[in-house]
């Protein structure tokens, strides 16, 4: 049975061998390879309908968040990469690199093209900390250093490390990761696939003590049990957590007893307090835990972070907390925010700037009048805000995509849908675009180089790839493949 369907503003017959759905998804992360796996293995297309999905990226590499988000010492997250690569690796969904969604492409481009669009760009901004001392020198986006140590190509190389103390702001599991990054010593980061530029960077750090604070209780923190854990796991860092600090009021109680996340998270706080009682400080660095805590003012002195200072909380009850008034200070010569990401506004999409996510209803992409603007739709971060882990973005993109499917009879049709188009589009504007075939190769390069590092290192770790950070070298290593055509 063929599905194939007839929009409104064209006569031709769209979903058919000869003039199948086109769609393009902005963004090659786990919410844009979701998506276009979701659409190719939908009912419709089962029943006939046929698709064809470009995905697009501004970066040369694909995997958005995987690559560039995922700290390099979680390789179990980054295992998430062999599925996304499965997907792309089929042939079906058509993967083009170093295309920036606003410079290269615009909504009107993107339109002409194909009969629907997917926004899945994500969040990959720090969200802002309105306290005084923010912008001091050694004041930094917890994102940006992740983007730093995860070989970000559009980040400086160079990332500061010069100080003793550190502040990390936040209880997420964005505070651990730049936490455990800042307290591990470079050398136990060197079996994973960091760069030559962030293995020299942390290498030098002087640092001793990194400080974690969160405004809330142990009962209230937004970390995962797994994560939470792995803390224990650094060689040479010692934990260290200050009774004070372990206060739960009615709503805490009640989140143990009925989340068991957060009853694992607690005992292990919990056991950790305890055990440090007879254990002496042995370690040449510190990962200081503070619960309770809500940052006030970060100081300074000829411009740069000498101290940060606190307001003490209480919980009230509801698990929130209050100011008690004491203020607290501690000596430190950097902080890293990282209380949550934000979304980036697009080009000629509505955009809702207190939430950092594209206007959208159920993933329909709406105008300033909250109508939905017909083949455009929104997916993952983008579209819900940045919260929730990476197997989440699956549910969005199975509501985004069953919300197309059943507009796809009124879609407006592309005026220029054959799959050559775009590709004569983007070489006459001179866009570098890389390819699915170029990924191949980059990836071989990048685990070649990191087999010559460990021919060259004999009896040192073994290292399965070495990430090239330049865009120019991603896009000279992959360009030397065939090209998408
Ligand atoms: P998050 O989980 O939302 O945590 C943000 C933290 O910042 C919370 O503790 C929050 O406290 C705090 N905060 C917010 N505003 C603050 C302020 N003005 N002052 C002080 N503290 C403030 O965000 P995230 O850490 O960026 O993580 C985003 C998502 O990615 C999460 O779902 C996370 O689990 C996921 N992720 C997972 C991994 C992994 O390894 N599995 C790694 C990284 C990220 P309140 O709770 O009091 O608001």
């Amino acid at each position: 049975m063929s599905t194939a369907v007839s929009p409104k503003t064209s006569s031709v017959e769209i979903g058919t061998e000869d003039r199948p759905l086109r769609v393009a998804v902005i963004g090659s992360g786990p919410a844009g390879v979701y998506a276009a796996d979701i659409l190719t293995k939908s009912q419709e297309v089962s029943d006939g309908l046929k698709v064809s999905i470009d995905l697009f990226d501004r970066y040369p590499a694909p995997y958005g968040l995987i690559r560039y988000g995922v700290a390099p010492d979680h390789p179990r997250i980054k295992g998430i990469v062999n599925a996304l690569h499965k997907v792309l690796d089929r042939g079906d969904i058509r993967f083009f690199g170093n295309v920036d969604y606003g410079t290269d492409l615009s909504l009107a481009d993107l339109q002409e093209h194909y009969d629907a669009v997917i926004f899945a760009t994500g969040a990959i901004k720090d969200a802002d900390l309105n306290i005084p001392g923010i912008e001091l020198d050694g004041s930094y986006g917890g994102a940006d250093f992740v983007s730093w140590y995860d070989g970000h190509p559009d980040v400086p190389r160079e990332w500061p490390l010069e100080a003793k103390e550190i502040a990390v702001l936040g209880n997420g599991n964005v505070a651990l990761d730049v936490a455990r990054v800042l307290s591990k010593h470079a050398d136990d980061l060197l079996v994973t696939e960091i760069p030559e530029n962030v293995y020299a960077g942390l290498k030098k750090s002087p640092v001793t003590d990194v400080h974690v604070f969160g405004r809330r209780g142990p009962a209230q923190v937004k970390f995962t049990p797994l994560e939470l854990r792995e803390l224990s796991h650094s060689k040479d860092v010692d934990i260290v957590l200050y009774p004070e600090d372990f206060e739960f009021d009615e709503a805490s109680d009640e989140a143990i007893r009925t989340n068991n996340q957060v009853k694992t998270m607690v005992n292990t706080l919990t056991n950790w307090l305890v055990e440090q009682e007879d254990k002496p400080l042995t370690a040449s660095r510190r990962l200081h835990l503070h619960f309770l805590h809500n940052p006030v003012e970060v100081t300074g002195a000829d411009g740069r972070v000498t101290g940060i200072t606190f307001e003490r909380t209480e919980l009230n009850g509801t698990g929130n907390a209050r100011g008690t008034g004491e203020l607290v200070d501690y000596p430190v010569q950097a902080v890293y925010r990282s209380i949550g990401y934000f979304g980036s506004a697009l080009d000629d999409v509505e955009f809702d700037h207190q939430r950092g996510v594209v206007v959208n209803d159920g993933g329909r992409v709406l105008d300033a009048a909250g109508t939905h603007v017909p083949g455009v739709y929104s997916t993952g971060w983008i579209k819900r805000g940045p919260v929730g882990l990476i197997g989440h973005t699956k549910g969005d993109a199975l509501e985004t995509i069953t919300h197309l499917l059943t507009d796809r009879t009124g879609l407006p049709a592309a005026a220029r849908p054959e799959a050559a188009a775009i590709v004569e589009l983007l070489d006459s504007r001179g866009v570098e675009h890389t390819s699915w075939e170029g990924w191949i190769e980059l990836d071989a390069h990048e685990k070649a180089l990191g087999e010559a590092w460990t021919a060259e290192n004999d009896g040192g770790p073994v290292r399965e790839r070495v990430k090239v950070v330049p865009r120019a070298e991603m896009v000279d290593v992959s360009r030397g493949a065939a090209a998408v055509v």
